[in-house]
């Protein structure tokens, strides 16, 4: 192995990831007199986070009657009883003062006649308890992850964060009593390698949308803050659950949020029916997301999907008027426009069932302190290391997450792991010696990749496992489908070994990015598809057809998958938190899921 000349820079804290997770942890670090580093692949304001569209959850009640109450408990229904109710009361309860709190920072929310922020209903979002419809999504337009992201970046650098742009993280460093103490990057223009040491690190780095064909995710979502906990024998939590958006633009995958259909948008099959009436006779086309994605699958596989392959749905929203489209849904217009090339007052856009998001992820609990089970203890803290965002699995979405949670999330618990983290760490406190040996797996891993001599282009593998993700983890699974992926994503993983990166440089080397990458998509392609093997029942986006229904006897648990270096999946399980924190609200107990 080469000899790598390696430059160490310290800080009490390292964040890796820079969208709203990330940048909401870097900034409450900062704030509270840790000195912070952020570690990015991308410019902080190119994040994913950038993407998203419809907007932030809160009970604020600027649009009518609300309580938090109502949006603990529409999350809890939507998670399909997977989520932590612990957790969920924690974001429910905090989500007005932390959207408050946004906009005194400077987030350019959408305003009411009054001047209040203004808010919109989205999918699975109630009032009294699934009895009326919430407007509970506070907007800046359809570009609120934008204006977060802008907002949270200008607040980190007015606390004097220390940014570290495209620089990409390789590995988590542990101490020899197993606390993670550091992280391993490479400096992207200039091909050196850096260590970044801490008294804890937080991961931020987004979802692995990636590892499928057809996702609304940018392609830098390629899961690393789980490649690098599976490789560091760290399991993950529930990743069966990949939620399927229902409006992708059809062959695009560009997302039309579910804004739109808040904003009265609806769906039609190739009658002309307004469908949804028949699946979710109350809430229609704003039923939750497995749910219509599920409803637009039915329709389609049997044969009332429109378009000449009678493969994809419509969605209409010329009913709502040039006025209502400009104000509230510019940006929607605009990429209809582009990747389907439809004008919007006119005619229906064609979309179809997307991957989107993963509610699977690190385990972390509401502090974003990554946990494991160790004997009969389920949340063992893993000293020094923090997840937040998509990366992490607190677990607030459960099995399926409701439009506008996950911006939530980002900022309730970016800022709750900032919060532990300064209770934790002293500032400017001494860094204890490493041992020689501790990057030497991850220096191991990172050279045997950048001199992999196989025959196989990276391109080829990344191909052939999106393909098997899109065909045998999908909307609707089998034992059958999910037995054949399994052994199709194993053989994937094993080509791998075989990968070929005809790069050797360090400097602005994309084969070997792209290469790191697919090595930590490829873990989690394989913890998903198994996860998924595993799982008897139906529950929120894991729609078994051998298994239709939900099974609170045997399966109401947490997946926690672990991946070896052979790609070889193993098991264990970490009971749901039915339990509330506080007597403020009751714990709701399961029943069916019906809308
Ligand atoms: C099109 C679209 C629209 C959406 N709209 C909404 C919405 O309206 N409301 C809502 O609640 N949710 C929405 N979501 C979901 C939400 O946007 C995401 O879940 C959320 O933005 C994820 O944020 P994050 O901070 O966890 O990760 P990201 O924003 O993906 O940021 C990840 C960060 O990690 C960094 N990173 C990753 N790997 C490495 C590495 N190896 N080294 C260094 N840095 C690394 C990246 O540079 C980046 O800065 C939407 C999702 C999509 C796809």
């Amino acid at each position: 192995m080469e000899a790598y000349k390696i430059q160490q820079h310290k800080y009490d804290v390292i964040v890796v990831g820079a969208g709203g997770a990330g940048l909401r942890a870097t900034f409450g670090l900062a704030e509270k007199g840790l000195s912070t580093a952020c570690v990015t692949k991308v410019f902080p304001t190119r994040s994913h986070t950038v993407a998203a569209q419809g907007g932030i959850s809160a009970a604020l009640g600027n649009m009518g009657e609300d309580d938090w109450r109502f949006h603990f408990y529409d999350t809890i229904k939507g998670s399909d009883w997977l989520g932590d109710q612990d957790a969920i009361e924690y974001m429910c309860k905090n989500a007005p003062a932390a959207v408050i709190e946004l906009e005194h920072y400077g987030v350019p929310f959408s305003r009411t006649e009054e001047g209040k922020i203004y808010q919109r209903p989205f999918g699975g979002m109630t009032t009294h308890y699934g009895k009326g419809t919430a407007q509970r999504t506070c907007a800046a337009a359809d570009r609120t992850g934008h204006a977060m992201l802008h907002t949270l970046y200008q607040q980190s650098l007015k606390h004097d964060a220390r940014f570290y742009i495209e620089y990409f993280a390789l590995d988590l460093i542990f101490d020899s009593d197993g606390a993670c103490r550091g992280v391993l990057a490479l400096d992207m223009s200039e091909g050196s390698l850096h260590l970044f040491r801490a008294h804890a690190v937080v991961l931020a780095t987004g979802g692995y949308g990636r590892a499928y064909f057809t996702a609304t995710s940018a392609h830098t979502c390629t899961g690393d803050g789980g490649g690098m906990a599976l490789r560091a024998g760290l399991p993950l939590q529930d990743m069966e659950f990949v939620q399927f958006h229902p409006t992708g633009i059809y062959g695009a995958g560009c997302l039309i949020t579910e804004g739109v259909r808040g904003e009265g948008g609806f769906l039609t099959n190739s009658k002309g029916e307004r469908f949804m009436e028949r699946y979710a006779p109350n809430a229609k086309d704003l039923a939750s997301r497995d749910v219509v994605s599920r409803a637009m699958t039915i329709e389609i596989n049997e044969g009332r999907g429109v378009g000449e392959h009678k493969d994809h749905i419509h969605l209409n929203l010329q009913h709502l008027g040039p006025e209502v489209i400009h104000e509230r849904l510019p940006g929607i217009a605009e990429t209809a426009r582009i990747f389907a090339g439809v004008d919007v007052s006119k005619q229906p856009i064609p979309v179809s069932p997307t991957v989107h998001y993963n509610m699977g992820g690190v385990p972390t609990n509401v502090h974003g302190e990554v946990v494991r089970k160790r004997g009969d203890n389920p949340d063992c803290i893993v000293p020094g290391l923090f997840a937040v965002g998509e990366a992490a699995c607190v677990s607030v979405h459960g099995a399926n997450r409701l439009g506008s949670n996950s911006l939530l999330d980002l900022v309730i618990f970016g800022r709750a792991a900032a919060d532990r983290a300064a209770e934790i760490i002293q500032p400017g406190s001494r860094h204890r010696d490493l041992p020689m040996s501790a990057c030497d797996a991850a220096l191991a891993n990172f050279d045997g990749i950048r001199n992999a001599k196989g025959d196989q282009p990276t391109a080829d593998i990344r191909l052939n496992m999106q393909r098997i993700m899109q065909k045998d983890a999908a909307v609707f699974r089998t034992g059958e489908t999910l037995k054949e992926g399994s052994a199709k994503i194993s053989a994937a993983y094993d080509s791998f070994a075989n990968v070929k990166v005809s790069d050797r440089s360090l400097v602005w080397n994309s084969d070997l990015i792209e290469t790191l990458e697919l090595q930590n998509l490829l873990g989690q392609a394989v913890a998903t598809m198994y996860s998924a093997e595993q799982r008897h029942e139906s529950r929120g986006a894991h729609a078994r057809e051998d298994f239709k229904d939900r099974d609170d006897v045997n399966w109401m648990k947490h997946t926690l998958v672990s991946v070896d270096a052979r790609g070889k999946s193993s098991f264990d399980y970490r009971p749901v938190h039915l339990n509330t924190m506080t007597d403020e609200v009751d714990a709701v107990a399961p029943k069916a899921r019906t809308y």
